[in-house]
């Protein structure tokens, strides 16, 4: 999602000496990993190269799901099957069912405090079979958002489980990231039973779900049947199967025609919701749709948004387009823009950064309350701003490479989720509005957002579990602080190895669950050089930005200035120099000046003319305290 401001304030105090000489023990140094990491390697699930091992597993699911919603009935009922499949070496005993929907429950714990009308009974399963035998339903109330389900007969390795859930809640009267957007249009996420990811380095993921964790899902195959009154329309993940049963012939032609058109098609008219024109009118319609190797489902529905679609080219090799669509209020005026900024999204991210193309079919910008992201689909609110629209629509859009594309396990390592989604958001802005306008919203927006003095939570290390983390904390190493490690390594690498690297990271592990020591190791690999010395400077250290200027000495052939890194972070910096005849010179350091860990660098000013004034500058890595930027009169 888009509104963590992370307060940032970064220090970064240097202190590195310039010296090409041999590099200290420390420089290659290994990083720091949990017992449990260690042991993921040491089977032979991951390589440290990098790769996925050649034991590398996961597990998967088969879900069929049929949904019923009637608006404005708040009940949504559901049925499913799942084949859950054990690829795993070990023989599972237990399962473990999320049921996201119960945060809603009293008493569930919550990252945040709750209202009467987010208040619900939470899921309530019907019935539930294993293996086609029906089996009592227990809710342990010590469990809220996930159950353990012990099971008669375990999943030796390789084989596999079928479950079947009826099951029915009430959806929830304020929209967080699911519930009614109004009396008849609803946003349905986290809303079916599923199993929880089992993996290699955790085992099952018991973490139970307080609004603060976005997404940790396997890769699975869906095939959701969503029925709703005529009158409705269904948008979601995946491929709508029978667009031809649904809509009557003149939306069905236009909704056809977005496919090839780079214009934007009015599919629905408020005209033609108001008049039921869109949909074909019976007692009730089926909407299908199917998606594979996906790791979730989110579906709005309502009577009188409207739906504008187009669609734009991704792939320059096979000239693939992927469809834009967007649902809101006819009265939302930035909604009206929503299709071409999607589109600009699009574009823009499969052909320059990440530069991949972008993965999926489509994607469907719904007006709703919670800037956030889910496969295929975003839950945006209206502003009055429209170019704010733009930003956190091309934030959420991004999402689709990290986590999605990706299978990050955001829910402990959100950097590897929120941090790129915020590299990709500023480089785009970028593009946008220019690097001046960009670079100030990003200080503002990503590093400075915070008025207080935050530092404790701040400077805790980026690869701190996430689930520990509220607040700044979050916020901070989530969004901002990877962010800018992140452009720091690509200030480092230069864009062409960066990326090189990148596109390697993303090649290896898409469809997968990479750790971030699998992307340490993919960059250690892929460009040749051992970074382990940056990845510890940025990722595992309590450092921040704050470069000090110690003086400007004269030196033979011009000037030497001496760089205090006080806060620690190798951080890259300019050296703006004004001479005594007028002329200026701004000299580029990369965070490699601070690649013996040294505290201290020496930037070499050569020229013939007399410096007047020398001063260090950061840009968008915020220097914690600028009153010592230039030299000590
Ligand atoms: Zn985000």
């Amino acid at each position: 999602m888009t509104h963590w401001m992370s307060s940032l304030a970064v220090r970064a105090g240097l202190t590195a000496l310039l010296s090409a000489g041999a590099l200290p023990a420390q420089v290659a140094q290994p990083l720091y990993m949990p017992r449990a990491v260690k042991k993921a390697f040491a089977t032979g699930a991951r390589s440290a190269d990098g790769r996925p091992g050649p034991k590398y597993w996961q597990n998967r699911g088969r879900y069929s799901i049929t949904i019923t919603a009637a608006p404005p009935d708040r009940t949504i009922r559901g049925a499913e099957q799942i084949v859950y499949a054990n690829n795993s070496p070990d023989t599972l005993h237990r399962l473990v069912i999320k049921l996201f929907i119960n945060i809603h429950r009293p008493g569930a714990p919550r990252n945040d405090g709750a209202s009467e009308d987010y208040l619900t009974p939470g899921v309530q399963i019907d019935r539930f079979a294993v293996n086609g035998t029906t089996t009592a339903w227990r809710d342990d109330p010590r469990y809220f958002t996930w159950q353990p389900v012990t099971l008669a007969t375990p999943i030796a390795p390789h084989d596999s489980v079928r479950l079947s859930f009826d099951w029915h809640y009430e959806i929830s009267k304020e929209a967080g990231r699911e519930g009614m957007l109004d009396s008849t249009t609803y946003y349905l996420a986290y809303f079916y039973p599923r199993v929880a990811v089992y993996d290699d380095y955790n085992g099952w993921d018991t973490m139970t779900f307080t609004d603060a964790q976005e997404f940790y899902s396997d890769f699975n195959d869906y095939d959701v049947t969503v029925r709703v009154p005529a009158g409705f329309v269904v948008w979601g993940t995946g491929t709508l199967e029978n667009a031809p049963d649904l809509l009557q012939a003149e939306p069905l032609r236009r909704f056809q025609s977005s496919f090839t058109s780079d214009t934007t098609v009015h599919v629905a008219t408020k005209a033609d919701m108001t008049a039921r024109q869109a949909t074909r009118q019976g007692d009730e319609n089926a909407w299908h749709f199917t998606a594979t190797n996906v790791p979730d489902m989110t579906f709005a529905l309502s009577d009188h948004y409207v739906w504008d679609a187009a669609s734009v080219v991704v792939d320059d090799a096979t000239h693939r387009r992927a469809s834009v669509q967007s649902a809101f209020n006819d009265t939302a005026a930035d909604f009206h823009h929503m299709v071409q900024f999607g589109r600009h999204s699009l574009d823009w991210l499969s052909h320059n950064w990440p530069g991949v193309p972008y993965p999926y079919e489509k994607t469907t910008i719904v007006q709703g309350s919670a800037d956030m992201e889910y496969p295929m689909m975003v839950n945006d609110g209206s502003n009055a701003d429209t170019s704010f629209s733009r930003f956190v629509v091309e934030h959420e859009i991004a999402h689709t490479y990290f986590p999605f594309y990706m299978g990050i396990n955001e829910t402990r390592y959100g950097f590897m989720d929120e941090g790129w989604a915020t590299t990709f958001e500023y480089l785009i802005g970028v593009a946008d509005v220019g690097r001046q306008h960009a670079d100030e919203f990003y200080r503002q927006f990503r590093v400075n957002g915070w008025a207080r003095d935050p530092s404790p939570l701040e400077d805790l290390p980026i690869i701190t579990p996430e689930d520990v983390l509220s607040g700044v904390a979050y916020g901070s190493n989530a969004y901002g602080k990877p962010s800018l490690g992140y452009l720091a390594m690509k200030d480092l690498l230069g864009d062409d190895v960066f990326k090189k690297c990148l596109h390697a990271f993303i090649d290896r592990w898409h469809g997968r669950h990479p750790i971030p020591w699998d992307f340490f190791n993919t960059f250690n690999d892929v460009s040749g050089k051992n970074l382990n010395w940056f990845w510890n400077n940025w990722f595992f250290s309590n450092n921040y930005v704050d470069l000090a200027m110690r003086g400007v000495k004269k030196m033979a052939g011009g000037y030497s200035a001496t760089i205090d890194n006080i806060g620690g972070m190798a951080a890259p910096f300019d050296l703006h120099v004004t001479y005594g005849d007028g002329t200026a010179q701004t000299i580029h350091e990369t965070p490699a000046v601070w690649r013996a860990n040294q505290r201290t660098a020496v930037v070499t000013i050569a020229t013939r003319k007399t410096v007047r004034a020398a001063r260090v500058a950061t840009g968008i890595w915020v220097d914690a305290d600028t009153t010592n930027n230039a030299p000590p009169r």
